[in-house]
């Protein structure tokens, strides 16, 4: 099963919240269908669970938001899969 880290992690510190059924496949049921996961991913990413779950952990580690950004930048060059974790 493969799990959003961002939003896994924010909703298991209880400072994200899940706002769709799409969105908690990546949470709390994890996400099983890899032919359609890269696409899914892609729109999960642009969801307001997302977002809101990656500001929370920007809050809670109290990191620059310019940092971050950055580092983000600098990891979509790599592998999308990177933000992936698995589970089993
Ligand atoms: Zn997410």
């Amino acid at each position: 099963m493969v799990f959003c880290y961002y939003c896994k992690r924010s909703h298991d510190s209880n400072v994200g919240l899940v706002s769709s059924k799409a969105d908690a496949a990546f949470v709390t049921t994890g996400f099983s269908n890899w032919k359609k996961g890269m696409e899914n991913f892609k729109d999960h990413e642009s969801s307001s669970t997302h977002k809101n779950s990656l500001a929370a952990i920007i809050a809670s580690r109290n990191v620059s938001v310019g940092n971050l950004m950055q580092q983000s930048l600098q990891k979509e060059h790599k592998c999308n899969e990177e933000r992936f974790f698995t589970s089993n």
